[in-house]
């Protein structure tokens, strides 16, 4: 994809303060530039990857989506979404506040107005019901918890978007039915492979179809505990 030079500085600025504070907090095991480069930032780029974007489309998102990152860590895959399309609104949580704290100087250095964060439990966000074109996830959890996270917070006629390893066919069968009660329906698999690497990376599109029942997500730590089967 195409950078301009404010995006490709925000993606050098943000290497070198990823790898800057990771010194000091555990924000990421990878810190080599082309390995960060390619496994954080192509990968979360690859849901605004042409082809994805496409689909996205296709199911109704708009050009300038309101995005939710939800155990966004390090800012994978929100801030890299967030610099490839300024006109998203992006917003991230995470439940590590020293995390948010991280991000929330990384977005001020990089001037970048289209970020909001916070620090709390996806289960725990819940005046954010229903209301993002967007949700997305990387790393966080089992497909069956992570939709108890991820569904609640898109809007009927969004996509919550799960970046997940290329061998997840097992993940996804077994998610099917918490999926279904959370009012999501598997709409596509996008599989790639990541640039120079060729690793098989996998993203799962779900459209949320219903509204998701008011009893979920369950209280804190309760979907992790006791996945949805
Ligand atoms: N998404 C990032 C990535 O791909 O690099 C971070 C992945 S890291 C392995 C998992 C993150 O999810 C951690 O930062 C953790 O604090 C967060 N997390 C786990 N459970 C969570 C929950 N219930 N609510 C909010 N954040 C959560």
């Amino acid at each position: 994809m195409p950078l301009t030079d404010r995006q490709a500085s925000a993606f050098l600025r943000y290497y070198e303060m990823l790898v800057e504070t990771n010194r000091v907090m555990n924000l990421t095991a990878i810190t080599e530039f082309e390995e960060v480069a390619v496994k954080h930032f192509a990968d979360s780029s690859m849901l605004f990857s042409p082809k994805i974007r496409e689909k996205l489309s296709a199911l109704g998102i708009p050009e300038e989506p309101s995005v939710i990152d939800v155990g966004t860590g390090a800012g994978f895959p929100g801030l890299p979404l967030a610099i490839l399309c300024p006109g998203a609104k992006v917003y991230l949580l995470d439940a590590l506040r020293k995390r948010i704290d991280f991000l929330r100087d990384v977005v001020s250095t990089l001037d970048l107005s289209n970020v909001r964060m916070e620090h709390g439990r996806a289960e725990e966000g819940m005046k954010l019901r229903e209301s993002f074109d967007l949700t997305v996830s990387r790393a966080v959890s089992d497909l069956s918890v992570l939709s108890e996270y991820c569904l609640p917070y898109t809007r009927v006629g969004g996509v919550f978007a799960a970046y997940k390893s290329a061998d997840s066919d097992e993940e996804l069968d077994r998610a099917g039915n918490a999926i279904r009660i959370l009012g999501g329906e598997v709409g596509e698999v996008c599989d790639f492979t990541l640039p120079a690497s060729g690793e098989p990376r996998r993203i799962i599109l779900i459209r949320k179809v219903r509204e998701t029942p008011g009893k979920y997500p369950r209280k804190a730590g309760k979907p992790a505990k006791s996945p949805l089967k």
